[in-house]
């Protein structure tokens, strides 16, 4: 059953939301021992929030967008009452005092939130092998990471623990685990969503978006999430348009799909295969594809990092065991107290010139040419993520971990939205098909996403 759906069906008092919730619910408890995509619960709550629902439909009162759907949220999003640990020890124990914009959102149209999902400490990550509360497993692939940092989301949703989960993406963090445990992932354009009451890892690229198992999941949320906040001055002040409409294409008639050479270099062989299927399933859906090329996609990587590094320092430097939890640096793993030593030597004044600057001019020139790109087409569709994912807890090289968002980052460097949906199974392990748009045509890249559902 489709999201849409489940929520007519509980409209209509075919099914509770009592009995989603418990339903998920003891998904969630047959399961989450081995997957660890959950990683606090909130069942009495969630239980009350449900009842209450319930009992509003009986009377026939209003009820809202979400009225019954069971939520996850990642653990770097403030909600009231869950500690908020971005499942980093800095945090284990500080209690979240406020609802984060989205969450007010969530709640105000009736969705359940049951609990927070695992991930990489402070989403510094592609793999969620490095939270304070141990890896998640692939639902999909079991014994292979399931991407990150989001990837308790992602697999919540891929075991079916949830209707709807929320993450964030600051190089690829929504869609590199939606790859990885075959969902959808969406990161909207920078600015469609509120950040506020997220903890950043980049102010400048995170971007807070939905996982679901089918478009209608992703477009409810959208409608529910996106749109301006006077708490959040980077938000687009324009009402977006019902992203609900969008999940009912079934055609790719006079769209123009741009296929980037480069990307397709890049990325293993049996993946470009699949992803050619993909490709080949959107010409059959009346889309003319156009080669593109983007010489510049070295840039991506250093660029991203710097920049990455030199936000995130400054944004731990609250955590300096005052006010927030403990001392990070006393307590932080081994990736997030690499980003903060370099992040503070590349912020010294004296570098700003050879590091920083240079990554804000590198951001502006990738910005334009990707911009140009977008020009002669309406989506570039292509690969998520360039290899398959590893083995929970093989030694992996940072740099060869950074590699794996090669494809990602660009679209976080240049704010356009961009999603993953799964294109096919390669040696048994889902991949991803990225979809990226210009700016503020997040429109048509659910579209897109829907013809190929309904294909
Ligand atoms: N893997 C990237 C990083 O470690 C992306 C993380 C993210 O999007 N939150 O920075």
């Amino acid at each position: 059953m489709k999201v849409i759906e489940k929520v007519e069906a509980i409209k209509q008092q075919e099914i509770t939301a009592t009995e989603n919730l418990e339903q998920m619910y003891s998904t969630i408890e047959e399961k989450n021992d081995d997957i660890n995509a959950f990683v606090q619960l909130d069942i009495e709550k969630a239980r009350k929030t449900a009842e209450d629902i319930d009992k509003r439909i009986k009377n026939n009162e209003e009820t809202g967008k979400l009225a019954g759907l069971v939520i996850g949220i990642k653990s770097n999003i403030n909600v009231e009452d869950f500690i908020i640990s971005a499942a980093s020890p800095t945090l284990k124990n500080y209690y979240g005092s406020y609802n984060a914009t989205v969450i007010n959102r969530i709640l105000d149209e009736d969705g359940v939130i049951i609990g927070l999902t695992n991930m990489d400490e402070f989403a510094a990550g592609s793999s969620t092998e490095t939270s304070m509360y141990g890896p998640t497993n692939n639902p999909k692939a079991p014994g292979h990471i399931p991407g990150g940092s989001s990837g308790g989301s992602a697999a919540a949703i891929a075991a079916n623990m949830c209707d709807i989960t929320l993450g964030s993406d600051t190089g690829g963090s929504i869609r590199n685990p939606a790859s990885h445990c075959g969902v959808m992932g969406f990161k909207p354009t920078y600015g469609m969503v509120s950040r506020q009451g997220l903890l950043d890892l980049a102010m400048s690229l995170d971007q807070i978006g939905p996982f679901a198992n089918d478009t209608t999941g992703i477009g409810l949320m959208l409608n529910v999430i996106c749109g301006y906040d006077p708490y959040d001055t980077t938000t687009i002040n324009k009402q977006p348009e019902d992203f609900l409409k969008d999940t009912t294409n079934s055609t790719l008639e006079g769209q123009t799909i741009g296929v980037v050479k480069e990307f397709m270099d890049i990325t293993d062989d049996k993946i470009t295969s699949q992803i050619n299927k993909s490709i080949d399933d959107m010409t059959s859906l009346g889309a003319e594809i156009k080669e593109l090329s983007f010489e510049d996609i070295n840039l991506g990587l250093p660029t991203y990092y710097l920049i990455n590094y030199v936000e995130f320092f400054s944004a731990t430097r609250k955590y300096d065991g005052r006010k927030y939890g403990e001392r990070i640096e006393e307590v932080c793993g081994a990736e997030v107290a690499r980003r903060i030593e370099i992040g503070s030597y590349i912020s010294q004044k004296e570098f700003s010139g050879k590091y920083y600057n240079k990554a804000l001019q590198a951001r502006s020139l990738i910005r334009n040419e990707f911009n140009d790109l977008l020009n002669d087409v309406d989506v570039i569709a292509g690969p998520t993520v360039p290899k398959l994912p590893h083995k929970i807890g093989e030694e992996i090289e940072t740099m060869d971990m950074y590699a794996y968002d090669v494809l990602t980052v660009l679209a976080n460097i240049t704010g356009i939205p961009a999603s993953s949906m799964n294109s096919g199974l390669v040696d048994n392990i889902p991949v991803g098909l990225q979809l990226q748009a210009k700016p503020e045509d997040d429109h048509k890249i659910l579209s897109t996403m829907s013809a190929l559902e309904n294909n």
